[in-house]
């Protein structure tokens, strides 16, 4: 079937093809597994694997951050053997299976199960997450104008999923046991999964998300089929990571890697690997790609900072909110993770209009200034929460208000970076390197769980009380908070006053 036929025939569903639904409803049941997960994460190992130490919150912290990092980061590996072996069905199946176990995994409670799931989670999601988000962009020919509001209906299905999540799986935990939360967690990835399935037996994708070509999975490495060689090396590759994710502890006391545990070290490693290969890329681009090249660097910087703050949402703000918010019955520190992809829910079409319309205006900002303020909003976003602490009651515990509209202005945020950035890092750069610097960029949230981790290990407590909270924690956070949003709006400002050399930069790209 010729390329042009394949598209023309398919069924539209809202003026988008069809297959769009398929992938929306399984990015959804993803994202619902992996937020509601990540709601409970590190309330368990906070309450449950790390109960007996009293530096709990500095060890979750830790396995936070390298859990953080490495689930992103395996998304670089898991879209290039989809390119070059399995094709992206292929590794949306093996991706999801593996995440489902791992949620499952996690239901039994033991701490060495624990880490293994955590590995398989993070396995799986790099199979998973990038190859359902390129196979969205397969829908639709070059140069659909459909494309951007087809992201944005995806964009809503993880968000659909991350808002829902945290609300069900923090009462099953709360009600019946985290387990029960982690088991539901599980069942979203399945019914995923099932989505998915039930798309490719009625055909919604065509010819779509097969191997680059036929033979490929069959050709023998080390006399194993490489299809079957690719889940067998994956499953094997968990327990690497488990022993990884739980050397948690310093490296060493002093000396250059004081303070860090081995994915510290690991990220380290490849950062300045990243950084070496970009400024040869760099040195050998003509002088018009090295201009954009360099400002491509430059937003995946800033959207790594920003992430870094953003991300602390499941770590030192889900912490915060249990021990330092008065919650009224209204939810619990867990549910509170839903609160980002509500907001995101309810801002990104109104947002999406009001680029559309101040660009009829010819107001629409520049990238380099809607990245600035997204910065700003950040550091607004802490800054609220840094003055919280003055409306504190007698036992330590500040309004709920403050978090709501904490998140709400760091949802802003996100809006006025996270769909601008990625979609300018194909105009940026070059054919020849876009899969490298599209990697890149998916690694900036990867580098942001470092900043993550760093944070959370600032303000770990130490504590014999697990249940320590009230006036001894408020402090410690506030103060933290105020520190995070003087950076943010630091960088912020920094980036708005350089907008018009980046700007300059980046030619009639807008
Ligand atoms: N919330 C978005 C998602 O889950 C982006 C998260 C990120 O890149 N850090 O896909």
């Amino acid at each position: 079937m010729s390329e042009t036929t394949e598209f023309s025939n398919q069924k539209q569903i809202l003026g988008h093809p069809q297959g769009l639904f398929y992938l929306f409803f399984a990015e959804l049941w993803e994202r619902f597994s992996f937020y509601g997960m990540r709601a409970l994460l590190t309330l368990y190992m906070v309450n449950v694997i790390f109960e007996a130490l009293a530096e709990r919150d500095f060890a979750t912290a830790a396995v936070y951050a390298s859990y953080g990092s490495l689930v992103y980061a395996s998304t670089v590996i898991g879209g290039k053997i989809s390119d070059q072996i399995l094709g992206m069905r292929n590794s949306i199946f093996l991706g999801g299976v593996l995440m489902a176990i791992g949620h499952f995994v996690l239901a039994i409670e033991n701490n060495m199960a624990f880490f293994l799931a955590l590995s398989l989670i993070i396995v799986g999601n790099g199979f998973f997450k990038p190859n359902i988000s390129t196979f969205v962009g397969t829908l639709y020919e070059k140069g659909d104008p459909r494309k951007d509001s087809g992201f944005t209906i995806f964009y809503m299905g993880i968000n659909i999923g991350g808002w829902v999540a945290p609300l069900l799986c923090g009462w099953l935990a709360a009600k019946y046991g985290w387990h029960y939360g982690f088991g539901l967690a599980g069942v979203g990835m399945l019914t995923g999964l099932i989505v998915f399935w039930s798309g490719i037996k009625k055909n919604v994708f065509g010819n779509r998300g097969l191997p680059p070509n036929e033979e490929v999975l069959g050709k023998k490495v080390l006399g194993i089929k490489q299809g079957l060689l690719v889940p067998v090396l994956a499953v094997l590759s968990a327990p690497l990571i488990a022993f990884l994710l739980s050397a948690y502890k310093s490296v060493a006391t002093e000396g250059l890697f004081a303070g860090q545990n081995i994915v510290n070290i690991i990220f380290t490693g490849i950062g300045v690997t990243v950084l070496t290969y970009l400024a040869f890329i760099m040195y050998k681009a003509t002088l018009d790609e090295r201009k954009k090249l360099f400002v491509a660097v430059l937003l995946t910087f800033f959207m790594t900072i920003f992430w870094g703050f953003h991300e602390l949402s499941g770590s030192v703000i889900t912490l915060f909110a249990a021990r330092n918010i008065d919650l009224e019955g209204i939810m619990s520190a867990a549910q509170t993770n839903s609160l980002n992809s509500m907001f995101i829910i309810i801002l990104a079409i109104p947002i999406s209009m009001m680029w559309t319309w101040l660009s009829k205006n010819k107001w629409n900002p520049r990238t380099p200034y809607k990245f600035g303020l997204g910065l700003l909003f950040a550091g607004i976003s802490f800054y609220i929460l840094a003055i919280s602490g003055a409306s504190a009651n007698e036992n330590g515990l500040v309004p709920f208000a403050y978090l709501l509209l904490m998140y709400f202005l760091l949802s802003i945020g996100e809006l006025f970076m996270s769909p601008v950035g990625l979609s300018k890092m194909t105009d940026l750069s070059p054919v020849r390197f876009m899969a490298f610097i599209m990697g890149v960029w998916f690694l900036s949230s990867a580098f942001a769980f470092q900043i993550v981790g760093f944070i959370g290990k600032q303000l770990a407590i130490e504590s014999d009380d697990k249940n320590v909270g009230g006036f001894d924690t408020l402090e410690v956070y506030t103060g933290g908070f105020d520190l995070i949003a003087k950076y943010a709006i630091g960088a912020g400002v920094i980036v708005l006053v350089a907008s018009p050399l980046i700007k300059k930069l980046m030619g009639k790209i807008h």
